[in-house]
């Protein structure tokens, strides 16, 4: 199903097209993670792409090749299991996608399905898609809520979001994280990762959207995503000529509680 309301206006002078999945967009969509969508659609439009957006959910099919960006949003546990239902059916159209470098954004609920599986906060086990490597388990009647900032080294960029969930996930030894916490719980609050960097996929707890408050993050997707399918050397505006100017740096920085306490 098309979001008819998200589509690029049409009397524009495109340079190019961009088709994005959401992934169970009408289940999987707390906290705002659908605003990522927005974000992707505007950097994409400043970019001169032209997007079309649709949902692909329970009982469709997803065309790997049809697709140049996919969103999978956070969830609610229910919704979640009903997910973990269909995801056998379109595992290995995922898992070719994600392998032939696909740019995904996975946040939160859609993160932890991504995964080997998910144990839900009544200690009920889900199988996730099992497309990458990380598991979920759960804590005993504890959230991770609040702010949180990690740094990404290898484009050493810094990222500012807020995390709310219960699941506690661990990465397996070929998948780097989105980045290492300077303050905030991130996968697990044991070792200072936080979501999940893996070929082009991109997973995070970050909610509220990440991607509005990380532009640098969305220039990122969109740029790999133009990049697969117009080729590597297209040149493109940066992301100072066409982002920089919105989001001032100190924006993003909102101090923990524990700094704000002091
Ligand atoms: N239900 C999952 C958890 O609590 C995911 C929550 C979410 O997507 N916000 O960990």
């Amino acid at each position: 199903m098309t979001y008819t309301s998200l589509q690029s206006p049409a009397n524009k002078d495109y340079i190019y097209e961009l088709n994005m999945a959401h992934l169970y967009g009408n289940l999987m969509n707390t906290y705002g993670d659908n605003g990522n969508v927005l974000m992707m659609k505007y950097v994409a439009e400043k970019l001169g792409a032209k997007m079309t957006v649709d949902i692909v959910s329970m009982g469709d099919d997803f065309d790997p090749d049809h697709y140049n960006l996919v969103f999978f949003g956070g969830g609610q546990d229910y919704e979640q299991s009903i997910v973990a239902q269909d995801l056998p059916a379109k595992r290995s159209a995922i898992a070719r996608y994600i392998e032939n470098n696909g740019v995904l954004l996975a946040i939160c609920g859609g993160f932890q399905l991504l995964g080997q599986y998910y144990v839900q906060a009544n200690g009920v086990k889900i199988d996730g898609i099992g497309v990458m490597g990380h598991y979920t388990l759960n804590q005993e009647n504890n959230r991770y809520i609040g702010d949180i900032k990690i740094h990404n080294d290898e484009f050493d960029e810094t990222y500012y979001g807020f995390e709310n969930h219960q699941g506690r996930t661990f990465l397996s030894s070929d998948e780097k994280p989105l980045g290492v916490c300077v303050y905030g719980n991130g996968n697990n609050k044991e070792d200072g990762t936080e979501g999940v960097h893996y070929k082009n996929v991109f997973g995070s707890y970050f909610h509220g959207p990440i991607l509005s408050r990380n532009a640098n993050l969305a220039y990122r997707l969109v740029t790999t995503a133009l990049r697969n399918k117009y080729g590597q050397d297209i040149s493109l505006p940066s992301y100072q000529d066409i982002l920089s100017q919105e989001i001032p740096e100190e924006y993003g920085d909102v101090k923990s509680k524990a700094e704000f306490e002091k």
